[in-house]
Order: C-alpha cells, then sequence, then structure tokens
C-alpha cells in the first residue's frame, strides 16, 4: 500500500546535522518564525513561535510515548524516530497483533507491564511510564481511541485526519479538555525545513503578496491490494482526499497563515471501479481565501504527485516532492532551495514532547486539526452537490 512512498530511516549523522542546524538557528533567530498565533481557534497557521528551545528548558525527563497500532507508519518511521528524540521516547505499545510484540520488546526494550491489546488500553491510566499516547490507527478509530486516552489522562497526539467527522473531531477536543490533557496532531511538516520556508515566503510575503497556490499529492493504491482500510469509507472517512489531500489543504493554510472562506470541488472520473467502489479515486478542489487568493489543489490515489507552490507579486517557488519523509526538492524565482534532509518526525515528536512538558499548546494542536476536518468535509460538500460553493464556518 505504501511501498511508493519514500522510507527514510537517516543515519545518524544526518538526522544531527539537520537537527542542530534547525535548532541551532533558533539561537540566531532565523528559521524560527512568528507567524501569528493558531491558538485562537487554530484559524490561522503559525511557524514555531511556541516551540520551547530544549536549550534553555530545565525539566530534562523524557516523556514516555506509548504508540497505538504497529502499521507501516509506527514501524518504519515513529518507532524509528523515537530512537533519535531527546525529549521523549518509545516507553510503551498498544498492538492488536500478539505476533509483533517480540520484535518491538527486543527492539525497544519495552517491559511487559507497558504492553498493551485494544481490550486492556484503558489500563494505560495506571502507568506512570506513559505520559503521552500516540494514536497512529486507521481514521475512523481516532476518535474513540483518542477519547479513551484523554479519559487515561495521557497527553495525546493523534495522527492525521484527526476525525472522520467535524463532530467527532470536536467531542476529541473536549474530552481532552476536560481530562485536562493536550492533544496535538502528526503535522510533521511543520517541523521541516522546505515546507518552513514555504510559510515564511508566503506569510512574511517575502516576494510581495500570495497571488495563488497549487498544491497537489497522490500515490497509486491500484498497485496493492483493494482489499486495506484507505479503501473503507468507514475506516478511512473518505479516499484521497482524507489520506493525502490534507497534506494540500495544510500547505495552502500555512503558505497564507490563515484559513480559507470557502471551497468549490469536483470528483474525478472513476477508472478502477474494483478498487472506488465506497471512496472517491480523485477529487480536485479550489480554496478561497478572504483576500481573494485562490489555491488550486488535487489529490488522488490513482497517480503519484507531490507538489506545493505559489505565485506572489514578485516572485514564485515549487516544492516538489513537498510531502514525502525525505528527498524533497525546491526553487524560488531566486535559485535552488537547499536544506538539509531531517528526520521530521523525530523533530515533530520532540517539540510536542517539550511542548507538554512546558504545559504550553503544540504548534500543531487539536484545533487546528478540527479546523482542517471543517475544510475537508466542506470539500465533499461541494464535490457531492456539482462544485456548488460551500463557505465553512469556524465558529
Ligand atoms: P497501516 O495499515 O500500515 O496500519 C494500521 C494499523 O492499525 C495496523 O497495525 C492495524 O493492525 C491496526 N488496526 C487496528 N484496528 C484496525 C482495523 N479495524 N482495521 C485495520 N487496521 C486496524 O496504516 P498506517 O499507514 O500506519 O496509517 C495509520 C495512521 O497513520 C492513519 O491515520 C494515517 O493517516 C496515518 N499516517 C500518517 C502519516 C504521516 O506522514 N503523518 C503517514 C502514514 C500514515
Amino acid at each position: 500500500m505504501k511501498k511508493n512512498r519514500p522510507r527514510f530511516l537517516p543515519d545518524r549523522r544526518t538526522f544531527l546535522k539537520g537537527f542542530s542546524l534547525v535548532l541551532g538557528s533558533t539561537a540566531l533567530g532565523f528559521p524560527f518564525f512568528s507567524f501569528g498565533s493558531c491558538q485562537s481557534g487554530g484559524n490561522s497557521d503559525s511557524g514555531t513561535e511556541n516551540q520551547a528551545d530544549p536549550q534553555t528548558q530545565g525539566n530534562t525527563k523524557k516523556l514516555g510515548i506509548a504508540l497505538v497500532g504497529l502499521g507501516g507508519y509506527s514501524e518504519h518511521q515513529l518507532g524509528p524516530a523515537l530512537k533519535e528524540t531527546q525529549h521523549c521516547y518509545l516507553a510503551g505499545i498498544v498492538t492488536g497483533t500478539p505476533s509483533k510484540i517480540d520484535r518491538w520488546k527486543a527492539e525497544y526494550n519495552i517491559p511487559d507491564k507497558n504492553i498493551y491489546n485494544y481490550q486492556n488500553f484503558d489500563q494505560i491510566a495506571n502507568n506512570p511510564d506513559i505520559d503521552v499516547v500516540y494514536i497512529v490507527l486507521p481514521n475512523g478509530l481516532h476518535a474513540e481511541y483518542t477519547i479513551r486516552a484523554a479519559k487515561a489522562k495521557k497527553h495525546v497526539i493523534c495522527e492525521k485526519p484527526m476525525a472522520t467527522s467535524v463532530e467527532d473531531a470536536v467531542r476529541m477536543l473536549e474530552a481532552c479538555r476536560q481530562n485536562n490533557v493536550q492533544l496535538s496532531i502528526g503535522y510533521r511538516l511543520h517541523f521541516e525545513p522546505y515546507n518552513k520556508r514555504v510559510m515564511e515566503l508566503g506569510q512574511k510575503q517575502l516576494f510581495g503578496k500570495v497571488q495563488s497556490i497549487e498544491a497537489r499529492n497522490g500515490f497509486n493504491i491500484t498497485r496493492s491490494n483493494p482489499n486495506v482500510w484507505r479503501l473503507d469509507k468507514k475506516l478511512a472517512g473518505g479516499g484521497p482526499l482524507m489520506d493525502m489531500g490534507i497534506y494540500c489543504v495544510q500547505g495552502a493554510c500555512y503558505t497564507l497563515g490563515k484559513a480559507p472562506v470557502a471551497v468549490t470541488a469536483r470528483f474525478g472520473e472513476v477508472t478502477h471501479k474494483d478498487y472506488f467502489d465506497e471512496v472517491e479515486q480523485s477529487i480536485s478542489w479550489k480554496m478561497e481565501f478572504d483576500d481573494g487568493t485562490i489555491a488550486d489543489c488535487s489529490t488522488s490515489y490513482a497517480e503519484g504527485q507531490s507538489l506545493l507552490a505559489g505565485k506572489a507579486e514578485k516572485g514564485w517557488w515549487r516544492v516538489e516532492p513537498a510531502y514525502a519523509y525525505s528527498g524533497k526538492s525546491g526553487e524560488t524565482s531566486k535559485g535552488k532551495m537547499d536544506y538539509p534532509d531531517v528526520f521530521e518526525q523525530a523533530l515533530q515528536m520532540d517539540a510536542q514532547a517539550l511542548s507538554f512538558k512546558n504545559n504550553q499548546k503544540t504548534i500543531v494542536p487539536g484545533e487546528m486539526g478540527l479546523r482542517d476536518v471543517r475544510i475537508l468535509m466542506a470539500i465533499y460538500e461541494s464535490a457531492r452537490n456539482n462544485g456548488k460553493r460551500v463557505p465553512i464556518s469556524y465558529a
């Protein structure tokens, strides 16, 4: 299913080089920009303004993270990333597949008392080793496990998309609020230099006012078994829009530092009916912003794409691939963008752990996840109604 996506397992030097470059640059005031707050309902994007500086923060205890769901993303990205993090470590696992336990136990030195299944998961409440629960399950299960984790009084990181409905996303936020824990989304690209540069170019208007945005993301799922949760409406919430198109929604929002006021959308043609009887094969949409800027976006489960581009009054930029785990490449009207590959999941979880420790909202809070679910649902509503313009309310 994810064979065509790069699986980046950097050597330690590459990672540390990237890590120190990003962290080291904090001291120089670059490139940690302040892009306006996403705290007020998450309707705008921020760069890194709440990112605590590990050099100056005194609490050195590493937070214990439990991964819920040991599928591809946990196995190939999050687990390896947690070998590199400085402020959190893999303390526990939650799995429904007993045959996976021995390997994870051995590789990550996890004691038996920190291993759970989906039935006894709630007992994690009594485990002081676990500070954070990271939900890495099919999208349709995010709400249930986030709410159970919140009731266990654990901070939650939830993978994208946060939920498969606005109602679920609201319930998740409410559960975390009531239990006085934080909810953060696995939006790794906020911790990655190419996408951070796009935020800076767009939000600081370094080439003048942004005039248009183009964002495309997809991969070909039709080379794999059709019997996967990504093609199951109940578990996935939808097709490529939920899985890949969400990166385009994010890209457009963080280019401008704000959320769209309306969307229009059209489903693409279904050419693989055996795969796409429940979810869309492709969808294209436009996001309209209050200043008139339009983001032209598309996503597909039948074609590989990975683009985030922008045109402004006095220049342009183009990152392609923009959303892959590694090997990003980009250019602006002033020349090639040249940033190191970083282990973005490690940077993401370290920043989230620091925010949890310091009792500060992360730069990718649950409110931002809810905002994005509202946008995704509006895109579907427009596509179901032949491209009708759907205004979006964030209240
Ligand atoms: P996957 O299919 O590889 O793994 C899913 C895991 O969930 C498996 O371990 C499976 O056993 C478990 N599971 C539990 N209940 C299940 C059920 N009822 N049906 C199917 N599986 C069930 O998926 P993945 O690629 O690891 O994706 C998991 C989550 O992570 C998704 O929400 C996805 O959007 C997200 N993800 C994020 C990124 C990113 O870059 N941020 C990348 C990949 C996946």
